[in-house]
C-alpha cells in the first residue's frame, strides 16, 4: 500500500482532512489525524474516550477484508 506524504486524508475519528505531513499517521490504509492520534496515546482504560476510540479501531480491524 502506498501512501503519499502529503496526500491528504480524511481521519477516521473526526473526519478532518489530513496528511502524513501535519503529524497524522496510517493505520491499515486508515487515517488518524495528529490530534487524534494523541488522544489514542495519552488515553487509559477508564478514560471517558476509551469506548470511543477502541469502537473506531475496531472499524479498521472490520476493514481489513476489502
Ligand atoms: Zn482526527
Amino acid at each position: 500500500m502506498k501512501v503519499l506524504l502529503n496526500q491528504a486524508a480524511r481521519c477516521i475519528y473526526c473526519q478532518s482532512l489530513g496528511s502524513i505531513k501535519n503529524g497524522g499517521i496510517f493505520i491499515l490504509g486508515k487515517f488518524i489525524c495528529s490530534k487524534c492520534e494523541q488522544k489514542i496515546v495519552q488515553l487509559s482504560c477508564d478514560a471517558q474516550d476509551y469506548t470511543y476510540y477502541v469502537n473506531g479501531l475496531k472499524k479498521i480491524w472490520c476493514c481489513l477484508g476489502d
